[in-house]
């Protein structure tokens, strides 16, 4: 790793670690605090229908929330990546883009709180239940949609230019029954230097994304092992194998904030569950289930990636643009190809570079 990596990479985990500590105790300080209530108090008073007060009290909340957060997101999605050359983007543009992604996240959080707590008021009993089966309903729109409404807000889609590029890519997507028409080239270079790849989407917006700056950067025998990991991730199903994952769990946290909300609201003062100023103590409840749950998801994470090297290195027969691939990722993007094992453990949603490399030097490829 260079020196440079090094640094990046320090300076990246302990914002990580701020960044942990950050949200529950910024929720913790608000559930004790009589701020909320005074929130909720101010936002009757300008609206006294129920969703228009929740609707304001959530806007006021966020904007508070925004404001705390504001320093830590600006320097660690502007500042450092500049410091470290690896932004491409101007203040004003990387501004705009919080601005969007703060209002997205605003109208989508606001949507669901305000289903939630008109669960909770109507059906004290069974809400979690019925919040569950929103909440995957919800799970899975997103899943389909992201690819065609959402990023396209961000990024533009492009075809693969090279021509001897885009035969190689045929080839491979036939041998594994994929359109070569779901495969795109997606303008990443707009905001970063970083190269990426990803597999998304859901039946008809089911597609491969390869960012503009992998396609520059990388030889084409890397750029075919690192779709050849993508079309493992489809072979595999993972989408739906984390969409089950993800349902197992979210019926949990549900049944437990069901079971703990209650009594905790009481014990702040509230007037009981349903009750808005509540907020910090709920999305607190729900963080700390996941954070627990955090080294579970990406060690199931990393195992499903594992898989997907695997996929990707029979397919290619021949384990030489694998590792010449990790070695560039690990070079373009400034990542640590070893880090800390319990840092790994908690953070890592992929394995980290050295292992992947060592994963592929212990196979035994069979030509
Ligand atoms: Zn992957």
């Amino acid at each position: 790793m260079t020196e440079k990596a090094k640094a990046y990479q320090h300076q990246k985990q302990i914002l990580a670690l701020i960044n942990l500590g950050l949200t529950p105790l910024i929720l913790t300080l608000m559930a004790f605090s009589p701020y909320p209530a005074y929130l909720e108090n101010s936002a009757r008073a300008i609206c006294p229908v129920w969703a228009g007060t929740f609707s304001l009290f959530f806007a006021f909340f966020s904007l508070s929330f925004l404001l705390l957060d504001l320093p830590l997101a600006f320097y660690s999605g502007y500042v450092l990546e500049k410091k470290y050359d690896l932004s491409t983007q101007t203040l004003a543009s990387w501004f705009k883009d919080f601005i969007k992604r703060s209002f997205l996240g605003f109208g989508v959080s606001l949507g669901l709180l305000l289903a939630l707590y008109g669960l909770i008021l109507r059906d004290p009993q069974t809400w979690w239940l019925w919040a569950w089966a929103g909440f995957a309903l919800f799970s899975y729109g997103v899943g389909k949609l992201f690819p065609v409404l959402i990023v396209p807000l961000f990024y533009k889609y492009g075809p693969v230019e090279s021509e001897s590029l885009k035969q190689r890519i045929a080839q491979l997507a036939a041998r594994f029954g994929m359109a070569v028409e779901k495969i795109h080239s997606l303008n990443l270079s707009r905001t970063t230097r970083k190269a990426n790849a990803a597999f998304m989407g859901i039946g008809k917006t089911k597609r491969v994304v390869l960012s503009d700056t992998l396609l520059a950067q990388f030889s084409e025998d890397e750029i075919e092992v690192v779709l050849a990991h993508e079309l493992g991730h489809c072979r595999h199903h993972d989408i739906w194998r984390m969409f089950a994952l993800n349902l197992v769990l979210s019926l949990i946290s549900f049944r437990l904030v069901w079971m703990f909300l209650p009594a905790a609201a009481q014990r702040l003062g509230l007037d009981g569950p349903a009750d808005m100023a509540g907020l910090p103590l709920l999305l607190l409840l729900f963080t700390a289930f996941s954070l627990v749950v955090q080294p579970l998801v990406h060690g199931i994470s990393r195992r499903i990636e594992t898989q997907a090297d695997h996929f990707a290195l029979q397919a290619m027969g021949s384990k030489d643009a694998f590792i010449r691939s990790m070695r560039k990722l690990a070079l373009v993007n400034l990542a640590d190809p070893d880090p800390h094992p319990l840092y790994e453990w908690f953070f890592y949603d992929h394995p980290a570079i050295r292992r992947r490399i060592a994963y592929a030097e212990s196979l035994n490829l069979l030509a």
